[in-house]
């Protein structure tokens, strides 16, 4: 049985037995594994607080080629996300990260700039300054959603309309661009009104300028004061949606992002 040492991120535990976990793990060479921690609901377990959602450790675990689920032998924790636990929206924001994470990444199949993406968001949402920790998880859940979507590969076109071709953001001819659920991609003002078409949202200019600014450049430049709770709203909304026709299901977070706009 060989040993490994992965650097990981925790997505999820489940309870297995009396004393067990089954620990779903983002690890930054191997890919998303699934192991046993046995005895880690026990007092002095060889995990400790390390399997708390998006915990960022180094995992020891033991492969066998004949298994699906890993042994896990111990964990040693590079970074808590404690911390941001505390305040409400950075909390909701983990949750997001983990369920897509969870949901979108194929087994053991190594993504390591999907890794850098999590370690990167997780960063972003360090407070700075209170009044801006709302700005900061819009953010960062907009910045996730848009590049789990591309690193998976399911990024769809957001340049050119489905329906005729048309160029959507030529800057002497400006189109409007609208999406709806199932529907990988954008359409026309004129192909919208298409029998059969009927696009229920536009994605508005700004949330597309912010997109390809997305694209270009690393989370950690994007100022969070210009973020409020309805800025890029549309572009989240439509992303969420590429993740679910994917994952083939609904997220449970996704909804308990955008409410916790209300939160106090
Ligand atoms: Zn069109």
């Amino acid at each position: 049985m060989p040993a490994r040492v992965s650097e990981a991120l925790v997505l999820r535990t489940y309870p297995l037995k009396e004393a067990d976990l089954v620990v779903s793990f983002l690890t930054r060479d191997q890919g998303k594994l699934r192991g046993v921690a046995k005895r880690a609901r026990r007092p002095k377990s060889p995990f400790g607080a390390g399997l708390e959602r998006l915990s960022y450790v180094r995992m020891s675990y033991f492969q066998r080629e004949t298994r699906e689920l890993v042994n896990l032998d111990s964990c040693e924790l590079i970074r808590s996300q404690f911390d941001l636990v505390s305040d409400y929206r950075s909390g909701v924001a983990l949750d997001y990260f983990a369920e897509v994470s969870e949901q979108m990444l194929p087994a053991a199949e190594a993504n390591e700039k999907f890794f850098r993406l999590l370690l990167a968001v997780l960063d972003y949402l360090r407070p700075g300054g209170d009044a801006e920790s709302a700005g900061r998880a819009w953010c960062a859940a907009t910045y996730f959603s848009l590049w789990a979507l591309r690193l998976s590969g399911w990024l769809p076109e957001l340049h050119v309309c489905l329906g005729c071709g048309a160029v959507l953001d030529d800057p002497e001819s400006l189109e409007r661009a609208y999406f709806s659920r199932g529907r990988a991609g954008l359409v026309c003002g004129h192909c919208r009104r298409l029998p059969g078409v009927g696009s229920n949202w536009e994605l508005g200019v700004e949330s597309r300028t912010i997109a390809a600014e997305m694209l270009r450049q690393p989370v950690a430049q994007f100022s969070q004061n210009r973020w409020t709770s309805t800025t890029a709203a549309d572009l989240r909304r439509f992303l969420v949606q590429q993740i679910e026709s994917h994952a083939e299901r609904r997220l449970v977070t996704a909804p308990l992002l955008e409410e916790s706009v209300a939160a106090p």
